[in-house]
């Protein structure tokens, strides 16, 4: 190795206190630190933040970061304190003693890095603010948030593009949402449509198995994968609210640990089921997409679907919460006609934009190619991410080619003439 990256090496280990790089990380961190426009797209929990906190102890100037959520930027800082890295964050949450560290240390020259909340950007005297203390980087967090047709669509993020050329210094943008329009929209917002280098890393887990199956007496599916799997965590995830609580009823008569969590329920049942989860070994959830956001057991050993998920994102991940502690983790997705026609339903009849109901669809229909794969769901699964698998062995096409499944033929021709009807 050359000496940049014996430095990366160096303060992977003694800021960072970490032992090697994750995938992907050492090239990222070697592009933005030569001062390269770069798009890194990684999963969630992919080690990210790295990946500009790194370069930005390594160029000169302050590395402003902006990212969506005040909590996930005072985290951040402190832990960077923590680490003995000059940061500092000007947010709506933050003490006026707070601030004037801040700005003290930006005068005096030694603030590393300046996280700032995106409304900060459209404050009159930011951009001048910025202008002098001397910017070396500009990271975007959470990148897809300047996406008008995403869920989490931030307008002050429109303004990190002109901020970008005003200051004539490179960009790094981050996100965990890896599809085309979302890639192509970060392009041209945040990059003045020249295309920034893309890395994309880290997609697969190879710990969870893959499985499709149609539906055939869906509750009886479940109780059957339930019960091989007896004294496990697990979730099973429902289109509808009333589901839930009917399915954990049957698990629970059929001698499960269960119960059901949506977004109906009181805040305090909610914050119980959660509690429950983390703390109870072998509970089953059955739960709406609800359930999911600040899930963070590390050892879920099973995630179902008794319908169809809304998109390929959506099913990435809500399989994704299995086998955070890379153990083998095992995941069953049912989809029917049914299913199929409700989701296309949903979608048509939402508010959005026609921009973001095409994009809805073809998320959705991309799941559908999964669901009707013919070899290798990882393979699949990953290359909608744009993201490529050596080897798998761990699905149910590799487990057992479809040749010899009967009917799958027929179930595919079904679910193509289903797709075509969708597309008129
Ligand atoms: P992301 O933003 O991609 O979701 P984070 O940056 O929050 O991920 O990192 C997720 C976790 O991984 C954090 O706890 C972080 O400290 C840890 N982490 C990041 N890089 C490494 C590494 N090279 N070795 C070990 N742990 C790492
Ligand atoms: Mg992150
Ligand atoms: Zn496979």
């Amino acid at each position: 190795p050359d000496g940049t990256s014996r430095t990366f090496d160096t303060l992977l280990s003694e800021v960072f206190g970490f032992a090697s790089f994750r995938p992907g990380q050492r090239d990222i961190v070697q592009a933005v630190t030569e001062g390269q426009n770069a798009l890194a797209i990684m999963p969630t929990g992919g080690g990210k933040s790295l990946c500009f906190q790194l370069p930005a102890l390594c160029r000169d100037g302050v590395t402003v970061v902006v990212s969506p959520l005040i909590a996930l930027m005072r985290d951040q800082v402190r832990a960077l304190r923590e680490a003995g890295v000059a940061a500092g964050a000007l947010t709506s949450g933050n003490t006026d003693d707070e601030t004037e560290a801040v700005f003290a240390a930006l005068d005096e020259g030694t603030l590393k890095l300046l996280y700032l909340a995106p409304e900060r950007l459209a404050a009159s005297g930011t951009q001048a603010m910025l202008r002098r203390i001397g910017v070396g980087l500009i990271a975007v967090d959470e990148a897809h948030c300047v996406s008008q047709w995403g869920h989490d669509f931030r307008p002050d993020y429109l303004r990190i593009g002109e901020l970008r050329a005003s200051l004539n210094v490179p960009l790094a943008a981050f996100t965990a949402t890896a599809d085309a329009e979302t890639r192509a929209e970060i392009t041209t917002r945040l990059f003045g449509g020249s295309p920034p280098q893309e890395f994309l890393h880290g997609f697969d887990r190879p710990n969870i198995h893959l499985a499709f199956a149609p539906k055939d007496g869906p509750r009886r599916q479940i109780l059957d994968f339930a019960a091989a799997r007896r004294g496990q965590s697990g979730i099973v995830y429902c289109a509808t609210r009333a589901k839930t609580e009917t399915l954990s009823k049957a698990l629970r008569e059929d001698g499960h640990p269960a119960t059901f969590y949506h977004g109906g329920m009181e805040a305090d049942a909610r914050r119980d089921v959660e509690e429950r989860f983390q703390r109870e070994d072998g509970l089953i959830v059955v739960a709406t997409v609800a359930f999911g956001m600040g899930i963070d057991k590390p050892d879920i050993r099973w995630v179902a679907h008794a319908d169809l998920p809304k998109s390929i994102e959506s099913y990435y991940q809500e399989i994704g919460r299995a086998g955070r502690d890379g153990a083998p983790a095992e995941t069953l997705t049912l989809f029917g006609s049914d299913d199929i026609r409700l989701r296309r339903t949903q979608i048509d009849e939402s508010l959005a934009p026609p921009e973001r109901r095409d994009a809805d669809h073809g998320r959705l229909n991309a799941l559908l190619g999964l669901a009707e794969a013919l070899e290798c769901r990882r393979s699949t699964l990953l290359s909608y991410f744009g993201d490529s698998v050596t080897t798998c062995g761990n699905c149910d096409l590799c487990d057992r080619p479809p040749d010899v499944i009967d009917g799958t033929d027929a179930v595919r021709k079904a679910l193509s003439a289903i797709l075509r009807t969708g597309e008129n």
